[in-house]
């Protein structure tokens, strides 16, 4: 690692909260883990997730899923998104499950010889993004599959709105998953419904498995018990005096009142640190100072109280700054701040308190 930002991966806190979740909703846990698992990094991840006892995987894409493969998973991969039946046979050669998009996705693999790759069953119950909107479908769906010898090894949903905990809607999907799936007299070794937040909020037995995704980083809308896994953290490279009516960064948005101490971080938009933060706190040492002038692509300043030395550490999010109130600031939710961080910077991961080991995907094996 040659620069000074980073995002730190706490793999204990990440494993205590695949147990604390398995333990709290006595179900089997699918380990959610798109996007580069939230932008975690998958190597690590995955290794970390099957230790702490998940029971399978799910991506968002074919690309994710051979990536996890070549990573050395030996665990169902499920892909939760399109894959088309042009890809049969690289599917197949890694053995991936596939998500039944709709049932001229399922007619389309029919006319294939897509025998033995393995599908889970997605029920539309209300979000209306992916999946069988009725009985009637499923009923053909299942016909279609069992004659093209595609193995169903699940039926699953997703909810629209688990995080409200007194929205209507998500009984309402339960229910009508609940009563779909019992009326069509068939065992599926998999059934599940919940993503993180509904894994919190219903208190059923007819499910065996939850799709957690945000909570393994310890982000819950109702368990504040979690513990945070993602930190990112920099170093000041520069520290200088300006005077009072001097201007910091492009545009000269910022112009001091008084005399005042600027440092200098070597982070910015490119890094999915955007500039929408400006104005707002980061932590030095003990200290909180905020964001002056633009942030640049590559750097930012920030308005010190009092002088510090160049390779001070700067936490921007971490066990002092949530990731919820900086998605709070800026009108968004905790999944967008983490997941548009971009793997320019270096992920560094600990394990049993110390560091294990770091991944810069930009940079070979070697030069990590
Ligand atoms: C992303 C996703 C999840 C995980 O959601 P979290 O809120 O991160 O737990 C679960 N199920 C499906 C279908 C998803 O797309």
């Amino acid at each position: 690692m040659y620069r000074d930002a980073w995002i730190k991966v706490d793999l204990d806190a990440f494993k205590y909260n695949i147990k604390t979740i398995i333990k709290k909703t006595n179900k089997n846990l699918i380990a959610i883990v798109k996007a580069n698992a939230y932008g975690c990094g998958i190597q690590e991840i995955y290794k970390a997730a099957e230790e702490a006892g998940a029971c399978m995987f799910a991506v968002s894409s074919l690309e994710e899923a051979i990536a996890l493969r070549n990573c050395g998973c030996k665990k169902d991969i499920l892909i939760l998104s399109y894959v088309s039946h042009e890809y049969i046979d690289i599917i197949k050669k890694n053995d991936l499950t596939l998500t039944t998009v709709s049932l001229d996705w399922i007619k389309t693999f029919s006319k294939y010889d897509a025998s033995n790759i393995k599908v889970q069953i997605k029920l539309d119950t209300g979000m209306n993004r992916i999946g069988l909107k009725s009985e009637e479908e499923l009923k053909e769906a299942i016909k279609i599959l069992d004659n093209s010898k595609m193995i169903i090894e699940g039926i699953f949903t997703h909810f629209a709105c688990s995080d409200e905990k007194e929205n209507p809607m998500t009984n309402k999907q339960f229910k009508l998953f609940e009563n779909t799936v019992k009326n069509c007299n068939r065992n599926f070794k998999w059934i599940h419904t919940s993503n993180s937040d509904g894994a919190f909020i219903l208190n059923e037995n007819f499910t065996n498995a939850v799709r957690v995704g945000i909570s393994l980083l310890g982000i819950n809308t109702y368990d504040k018990t979690l513990k945070n896994v993602l930190s990112l953290f920099c170093r000041i490279t520069n520290v200088k005096k300006i005077l009072k009516g001097e201007t910091v960064s492009y545009g000269a948005t910022y112009k001091a009142l008084e005399n005042e101490i600027i440092a200098t971080l070597p982070i910015g938009y490119a890094d999915g640190w955007i500039r929408k933060n400006q104005g707002r706190m980061v932590l030095v040492e003990d200290e909180y100072a905020e964001i002056v002038g633009r942030i640049c692509m590559d750097q930012m300043m920030i308005k010190l109280k009092s002088k510090k030395n160049i390779g001070t550490l700067v936490e921007l999010f971490g066990k002092n700054i949530s990731i919820e109130k900086i998605a709070n600031d800026l009108d968004t939710i905790p999944y967008e701040i983490i997941t548009i961080l971009s793997d320019r910077l270096t992920r560094v991961y600990f394990k049993d308190n110390r560091y294990l080991t770091n991944f810069n995907p930009r940079l070979n094996e070697s030069e990590n």
